[in-house]
């Protein structure tokens, strides 16, 4: 048996990083730069009002009254000298005439015809914002590898970009394997389940960023899991739910081998989760998960998930890990590391987590309950009120319990 992590360092060394594409800049949210974008020009161009208030020369001002020579909006810029000991009514964000360099806001003078009193001493060079002091000229301020997210998007339109090249989505073909399956929309018959993996699976696919191909199901025979894994080539790689263990029905080892794939089939040290396969077909990476949908589910976050990413250009490929306070008791007794479904949440600004109840690696609930994996190792107990690891699946424990309405 190998470890989660030698099976996904064993997987990962062979995914390679795809192609890049163009996109309109907003496109490129939550996509992945492949180079460095350099500041064009300052950021803000010129200096400029932080108020809507008065700009003077600090050291003309002889008395605390100032005559007002102008208006001055956004958008335009004054060529005329401002005189000595007088003001101009500027905007925010309107470039601060040359010859002025200290800005009252309007709250702190009293208007009085041609007239500004101001109600206290200003500070020199007050609510003047400086040219370039966001950004100067040839600055990265995106380096190539950075995710991009809504204020990436924000600084690159700042850079006057409207599009972008970022690394394209993987395409992800999704084959269900099983006799037993009905597509969704069918009433379930004795003997038959509905085929809810290749939904779960797309939405995993989605979530990481990638584009997934339904391919349906294929039967539990060689010759249509051949025919579905054959099409499925079309795209950058593909995942295949069930008939990865030893019953007389599962193919899928086989299917590959016989498309000339060679198969790197493991009994990983996980539970849920215990066969994966891999492979590389035609140079596309195949994964072969258990069919029970949790062991599905489970295996694709701790395998497919950072292949994804990795291909698409990420450098943060893995879910962010917490430490959180358990609240009962848990018993692993089995040989394997188990991953424990659970529900993190915040409580008097600490992260703690309670199990989804039963969990049978064939149990959905034990998913929708939670938003993480608590990772117990084998033969071990916790005790309410230990620290425990936990995986975070989603943000939702982020969102509390009250409700604004
Ligand atoms: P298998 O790995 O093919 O032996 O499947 C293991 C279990 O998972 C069986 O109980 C299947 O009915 C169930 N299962 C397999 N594929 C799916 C699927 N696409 N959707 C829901 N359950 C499935
Ligand atoms: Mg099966």
């Amino acid at each position: 048996m190998v470890s989660i992590e030698q099976a996904q360092h064993a997987i990962l060394r062979r995914i390679k990083t795809l192609e890049t594409e163009k996109v309109s800049v907003f496109e490129g949210l939550n996509r992945v730069t492949p180079v460095d974008h350099i500041a064009p020009w300052d950021i803000p161009p010129a200096d400029n009002s932080a108020m809507d208030g008065y700009a003077f020369a600090f050291h003309t001002l002889t008395e605390n009254r100032l005559r007002v020579a102008g208006f001055l909006p956004a958008g335009e810029v004054r060529t005329l000298p401002v005189p000595p000991g007088q003001a101009i009514k500027i905007m925010t964000g309107a470039p601060v005439p040359h010859d002025c360099d200290t800005i009252v806001p309007v709250e702190e003078v009293d208007e009085e015809g041609e007239w500004i009193r101001l109600k206290r001493q200003p500070k020199a060079g007050s609510h003047l914002r400086r040219r370039g002091e966001d950004i100067s000229t040839g600055n990265v301020v995106v380096a190539a590898g950075a995710l991009l997210r809504p204020q990436e998007i924000g600084m690159l339109s700042a850079m006057g970009k409207t599009t972008l090249d970022v690394f394209r989505r993987a395409r992800v073909a999704i084959i269900s394997t099983g006799d037993e399956l009905l597509e969704p929309g069918s009433t379930p018959t004795t003997g038959k389940i509905i085929n809810s993996n290749s939904y779960s699976l797309a939405a995993q696919i989605i979530d990481a960023g990638g584009a997934p191909v339904m391919l349906g199901i294929a039967a539990d025979t060689l010759a249509d899991t051949c025919e579905k894994i054959r099409a499925g080539l079309y795209a950058d790689m593909i995942v295949i739910s069930g008939g990865v263990s030893v019953g007389d029905r599962d193919f899928v080892k086989a299917a590959i081998e016989e498309l000339g794939g060679e198969v790197e089939f493991w009994k990983v040290n996980m539970k849920p989760g215990k066969p994966l396969a891999f492979a590389l077909l035609d140079g596309k990476p195949v994964f072969a998960l258990p069919g029970n949908p949790v062991a599905a589910m489970v295996s694709f976050e701790m395998f497919v998930r950072p292949c994804i990413l990795k291909a698409m250009g990420n450098r943060g490929i893995f879910r962010p890990r917490v430490e959180a306070v358990i609240e009962e008791r848990v018993d692993n007794d089995g040989p394997r590391p188990h991953l424990v479904r659970g529900l993190v949440s915040l409580r008097d600004n600490r992260l703690v987590v309670s199990t989804t109840g039963n969990q049978s690696s064939g149990r959905l609930t034990s998913l929708t309950q939670g938003n993480g994996l608590v990772r117990l190792a084998p033969e071990s107990v916790v005790s309410a009120g230990d620290r425990v690891e936990v995986l975070l699946l989603d943000r939702s424990f982020e969102m509390g319990k009250e409700m604004v309405s």
